[in-house]
């Protein structure tokens, strides 16, 4: 296998605390990373680097543990530009533009889905994606959901199923029926091809009864469990997570001292998603009290149509320093490392031997670059698996 010393790095943030600093970004300065193939092989000082075949000189550069976006709805077809418009002139979200994209998706064909979702995946990778989770939920049907989960399969392993996104309009009058199509046959026809299983538990969306009956079924059937809640009311969403052991509860925005004590006692990831408050102009969640209550916040981009048409996480990184008062280390690690945890991964999200060779090399002396410089190129070049995909 070929080794590749990357050196010139000014700072380089590992994710390991035993590396560097001491602090939980693991920072080093002058420092160098030794890829052997698909995996970091060493991490340190330059000074202390190892021989290597190739060598690459990033210039004085950051280097920084590739994103992990662990909550995408990347495969669908159509847009909403003129719901957003509305949004923005006074109308309230709902969620009910959903229904939209599920209209737009079931008619576009198998390459169109396809098409859409590179050129969104290229988006993420040249802003320092390297992990993203992709779900359905937007053909609520038994065979389009499965080709929902198998376009997303072509991109990443992390997928999941989201039949109960909405409850489409042909089953209005009959929920029962919907969810007992969701348990059985759609999950059936969608279990192999997904890793996860997903609930929209909120307001206009599924109930908590509704929500634990899937969540049940997709355990039963070997999935992961994993939930939306949260988002537009306090309802049980964060509670229901806890009680099933979710790897992740996403959103957050309306949270009790309740929610978040079961979080941490459950070690439930909370997944917050401040492109989505941002492009629905929604109160942002309180990252502080689950940060000082010790629960494990990710940041992710909720890249979908309607509410958080996002592919960059800097922009997340951005927000949640602005707006949700994180400091630019923890918005960092929550985007990498975080990201990781509510996966479930520990072979991505962090940079030391064994790890997998996914960084972002920033157009920048520091990772704070992030969050100072929104709206800006920050990230200079996407390497996974030791190879150069972006930049
Ligand atoms: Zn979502």
């Amino acid at each position: 296998m070929t080794s590749t010393l990357i050196t010139g790095i000014a700072e380089l943030v590992t994710n390991d605390p035993s590396l560097g600093d001491g602090s939980s970004l693991g920072m080093l300065h002058t420092a160098a990373l030794v890829l052997d193939g698909e995996r970091v092989a060493w991490a340190g000082r330059a000074a202390d680097a190892p021989s290597a075949d190739l060598r690459v000189d990033v210039e004085g550069r950051a280097v920084v543990p590739g994103f992990v976006d662990s909550h995408t709805h990347m495969v669908f077809a159509g847009e909403r530009s003129a719901e957003f418009a509305a949004r923005m002139a006074g109308e309230p979200y709902t969620g009910g533009g959903i229904m939209t994209t599920v209209a737009a998706t079931r008619a576009a064909s198998t390459d169109e889905l396809r098409f859409g979702a590179a050129r969104r995946l290229a988006e993420m990778r040249s802003s320092g994606t390297t992990t993203v989770e992709a779900k359905s939920g937007y053909a609520l049907t038994v065979d389009g959901e499965r080709r929902l989960l198998e376009v997303s399969r072509e991109s990443t392993d992390e997928t999941t199923f989201l039949g109960a996104h909405v409850v489409p309009a042909e089953y209005a009058a009959d929920r029962d029926a919907y969810l007992a199509l969701v348990c059985g046959e759609m999950l059936e026809a969608c279990a192999a091809h997904a890793r996860w299983i997903d609930v929209f538990c909120d307001k206009g969306a599924f109930s908590g009864e509704e929500t634990r009956r899937v969540l049940a079924a997709g355990v039963a059937a070997g999935l992961l469990p994993r939930l939306h809640g949260n988002q537009l009311e306090h309802g049980p969403g964060a509670t229901i997570a806890a009680e099933f052991g979710a790897a992740s509860v996403d959103h957050c925005t309306h949270l009790r001292a309740e929610d978040v004590a079961a979080l941490r006692d459950a070690g439930v990831v909370a997944t917050l998603l401040p492109g989505a408050d941002f492009s629905t102009r929604s109160p942002y969640p309180d990252a502080r009290a689950l940060i000082d209550a010790g629960v494990t916040v990710a940041l992710a981009t909720d890249c979908n149509p309607g509410s958080s048409y996002v592919t960059s996480m800097p922009l997340c990184v951005a927000l949640a320093v602005r707006e949700m008062r994180m400091t630019p280390a923890e918005a960092l690690w929550s985007a990498t490392a975080g990201g990781a945890r509510a996966l479930r991964r520990d072979d991505v999200g962090r940079l030391a031997a064994g790890a997998s060779a996914d960084f972002a090399v920033l157009q920048a002396p520091s990772h704070v670059h992030l969050a100072y410089r929104p709206g800006s190129r920050v990230v200079a070049s996407t390497w996974k698996s030791g190879g150069r995909i972006a930049g």
